[in-house]
């Protein structure tokens, strides 16, 4: 049963429990303005964006684990923000239950299973590049549900697979690939502004795009790059073509989701939207008339 927020009071919704790895939404959600909304989860501060909403003004936020990191278990989610000049701290927990993600085996060339020592330096230094372009933290959100496809192909490997390269078992898969053969134009799946782009070791053809509130789209893979730094990218816009450059086994696209760092399953949420993830979770009152006990 859905618990209804009574008029003039603050409400925060988040799940009880979720499936590690897989995307959730939390919100914040009052009749009255309120300013400075963020949440910290899992180590991380995500700053949102106040927005009109259906009981007045609402805070979005699109949250997730990333499956090789994050145990299940009990890990806090807290909300702040500031209203009438007061600032408020919420504290609450969400539940990340185990799921279990098939194992998959891949053969690869053997120099990208162990890469020469001359190429350690620049794995290094790309590493770093990616890692600080993954912690871009804005509040303005311009990313929309649900994404738009980046690329019309099947899914040839899900999030979360445990990979075992060439009998080498390393990290469960971080993103989603999508059948796309060389040329293949691929859309942004959220508004955003790139970040970061290059050609890595690993990654090959990159870009790497900031939709707002921790929210970072990867593509990887790519043979050619339509976009560079600092370009603001509409919703659906072209940002360059697959490839097979980097460590892959053919050509495709690796199109992965981190959210404040967490890299989580992108899939399911091509078919949904932050208003069906939030529907059906309960709202608790955190200030105003109707407070729960
Ligand atoms: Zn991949």
């Amino acid at each position: 049963m859905k618990t209804l927020p009574a008029l003039g009071s603050t409400s925060v919704i988040y799940p009880e429990s979720w499936d590690v790895g897989q995307v959730f939404a939390a919100a914040l959600s009052s009749h009255s303005p309120f300013e400075a909304p963020a949440l910290t989860w899992l180590g991380r501060k995500v700053f949102l964006d106040v927005e009109p909403g259906r009981e007045g003004y609402v805070a979005y936020a699109l949250l997730g684990s990333h499956v090789r990191d994050v145990k299940p278990g009990d890990y806090p989610l807290e909300f702040s923000f500031t209203q009438d000049g007061e600032q408020f701290l919420v504290k609450s927990t969400v539940r990340l239950r185990a799921k279990r993600y098939p194992e998959e085996h891949l053969k690869v060339e053997s120099q990208m299973v162990n890469p020469p020592k001359s190429e350690a330096a620049r794995i290094q230094q790309e590493a770093r590049l990616a890692a600080a372009a993954r912690k871009t933290m804005t509040a303005k959100r311009l990313w929309t549900t649900p994404p738009e496809r980046p690329v019309a192909g099947v899914v040839t490997s899900k999030y979360g697979f445990r990979r075992v390269y060439n009998s080498v078992p390393r990290s469960p898969h971080a993103g989603t690939d999508f059948r796309a053969p060389t040329g293949t134009p691929i859309k942004a799946p959220f508004a955003g502004k790139v970040v970061l782009t290059g050609f890595y070791y690993y990654s090959g053809g990159s870009v790497f795009i900031d939709s707002g509130n921790g929210v970072i789209s990867l593509f990887f893979h790519m043979s050619e790059l339509s976009v560079k730094e600092g370009d603001e990218v509409k919703k659906g816009q072209v940002v360059g073509k697959s490839g097979a450059t980097g460590r892959v086994t053919g050509a495709h696209l690796h199109y992965a989701l981190s959210l404040a760092g967490q890299y989580s399953d992108p899939e399911p949420l091509f078919s949904t939207s932050i208003t069906q993830l939030l529907r059906g979770m309960k709202a608790t009152v955190v200030r105003g008339e109707g407070q729960s006990p």
